[in-house]
């Protein structure tokens, strides 16, 4: 899929999409968010670096979990954190 040398983008043949259209973390604490980011390990939806939490940064941080997908409507990429890893779909 990717024309990168990124093994975690190679890795992925299907593209896992939100659940829903809320950032799982702060839905709990009733913050807001600019854009969405889905998590191509465990398919959790959070919110991006533009975002006051950056809640899918810093699960890629925590969790090992390399790449995300955009959440947004309209939008077909991929990108690898510890590659800084760029990929459309
Ligand atoms: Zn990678
Ligand atoms: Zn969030
Ligand atoms: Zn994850």
């Amino acid at each position: 899929m990717a024309d990168r040398d990124c093994a975690h983008l190679n890795a992925i043949t299907i593209v896992k999409h939100a659940k829903k259209r809320e950032c799982d973390e702060c839905v709990k604490t009733g913050d807001s968010w600019v854009h969405l980011r889905t998590c191509q390990e465990c398919g959790r939806t959070l919110c991006c670096d533009n975002s006051r939490n950056r809640h899918a940064s810093r699960h890629a941080k925590a969790s090992a979990h390399p790449v995300i997908a955009s959440a947004e409507p309209g939008e077909r990429w991929l990108y690898c954190y510890p590659d800084d890893g760029f990929a459309e779909y």
